[in-house]
């Protein structure tokens, strides 16, 4: 193990020091060219350089306590109220904000197992029923909580079929889950149907839009027609949205959403009788930062709905350049019928993950996944002067691409740890063996 860290006797000039972290960023993504298609969401340099002044201005803060920051407090809840309202949340919406999509789902479940034990207080372990396609992080709830998730594959078309989620509900199912839209196909799930199949059975209906919440609503306003997915359909409980992605606000910002705040009251965690003083927390972090709340307002204030409309509408010209490009090309297809700006192609000819290969050789940064073989991406509207770029190197690359012989995709790599991190003949040994050597 390599073990070469160590704390310097004397402190560094940070100029020097700036210098050599300069040079230590250079093996990193490339995502200002847009040569990359996901993790970061950028929208322009201006844009940027005034969430650094806001976040500069609030680095000192601490939103742990509303009292001795009031300012945090107004921005916090004016960031609530305005997404609560972006979709359709009414009156008794409510939230609160959370260090990003992860947390706003772990909240949302927990949640939602608290609400179902002070009705169900001698159920035994409850459950949660998750579309195959959903995030991780649904999981992850699962697991920290002690909730058996129960997982429902999606049907040939990519789509949750809301009849196998019906059939899986039992007297211990605590809550439904559909995205919008999912990660991996950018398509939204049946959202009216799963309300439908929730309020039949009294249980709770996560929508997770991290990726849809700021973007759906305001493809809608510009008149393109999307699937139902927020609180305006009956037996959505809760709702998680991501500000650091479509928001375009700092890295660290997202909310969780209720219909109603008598069921934000199961987030809540209090302590009366802590020896340092009352102690009452609504979220899972204690410290948070004030700069990441500073800024998801100063973004929502900047950009206005004019602004969040129109850079969905270039968004989605870029999409659609793509779409058009991808669709020409012999043999790659579009999987399924993505909802939004969120997609994956995949090849009937070729190897897809071969393509894939020789695009990063070619210097873009190329998210695979399986089931079936195809790249993902994510189009944003720093992806202008990219679209044609990628779509002049994916054409070359076909043209010259053998015929695929059938033979198997090599193993894919996906978040936390890299590729050749993942091979093996135990993928859950060879995972944790991958987490662990990120921290030699
Ligand atoms: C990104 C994402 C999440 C998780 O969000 P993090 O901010 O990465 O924690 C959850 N659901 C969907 C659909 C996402 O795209």
């Amino acid at each position: 193990m390599k073990r070469n860290a160590t704390l310097p006797k004397h402190g560094i000039a940070p100029g020097r020091l700036l210098r050599a972290m300069h040079a230590a960023k250079s093996g990193d993504a490339k995502w200002k060219s847009g040569h990359t298609w996901s993790l970061v969401y950028h929208l322009s340099e201006d844009h940027t350089e005034h969430l650094i002044d806001v976040y500069r201005l609030f680095f000192a803060e601490n939103a742990l306590s509303p009292t001795a920051f009031p300012s945090l407090k107004k921005f916090e809840s004016d960031v609530v109220r305005i997404m609560a309202r972006l979709v359709g949340g009414g009156e008794r919406a409510a939230g609160t904000m959370t260090s990003g999509g992860t947390e706003s789902i772990l909240l949302g479940v927990k949640t939602h197992r608290d609400w179902f034990r002070s009705r169900h207080p001698k159920a035994r372990r409850c459950k949660l029923i998750v579309p195959a396609t959903a995030h991780p992080a649904f999981f992850k709830a699962a697991a920290y909580f002690d909730m058996e998730p129960v997982t429902i594959q999606t049907g040939p078309d990519f789509r949750l079929d809301s009849a196998e989620v019906a059939k899986a509900i039992d007297k211990n199912t605590a809550m439904l889950v559909g995205s919008a839209p999912s990660y991996p196909y950018g398509i939204v799930d049946p959202i009216r149907e799963l309300g439908a199949i929730a309020q039949r059975h009294d249980i709770g209906l996560h929508v997770d839009a991290c990726l849809g919440g700021a973007f759906l609503p305001f493809m809608r306003k510009l008149g393109h027609p999307i699937p139902e997915f927020d609180f305006s359909v009956p037996g959505v409980s809760s709702m998680s949205v991501d500000l650091h992605k479509y928001g375009f606000s700092c890295k660290g910002t997202s909310v969780v959403l209720y219909r109603d705040s008598a069921l934000r009251r199961h987030q809540f965690f209090v302590k009366p009788d802590w020896l340092g003083g009352a102690y009452a927390s609504a979220a899972m972090l204690g410290t948070r930062s004030g700069g990441g709340i500073a800024s998801a307002w100063a973004a929502l204030m900047m950009l206005g709905e004019n602004g969040y409309m129109d850079l969905v509408r270039r968004t989605l010209s870029y999409r659609d350049r793509l779409w058009k490009g991808i669709r020409a090309i012999d043999g790659l297809e579009l999987v399924g019928e993505p909802d939004m700006s969120v997609f994956c192609f995949r090849s009937t000819k070729h190897d897809i993950f071969s393509i894939g290969a020789k695009l990063e050789k070619r210097g873009w940064r190329i998210d695979r996944q399986n089931n079936p073989p195809a790249i993902h991406m994510i189009v944003t509207p720093n992806h202008r002067l990219a679209v044609s770029a990628f779509l002049r190197d994916l054409k070359n690359i076909v043209a010259t691409e053998p015929l695929s012989k059938g033979k198997a995709p090599a193993a894919v790599g996906l978040y936390g740890v890299t590729s050749s991190q993942t091979s093996g003949a135990n993928p859950v040994e060879s995972l944790y063996r991958g987490l662990e050597s990120n921290y030699e």
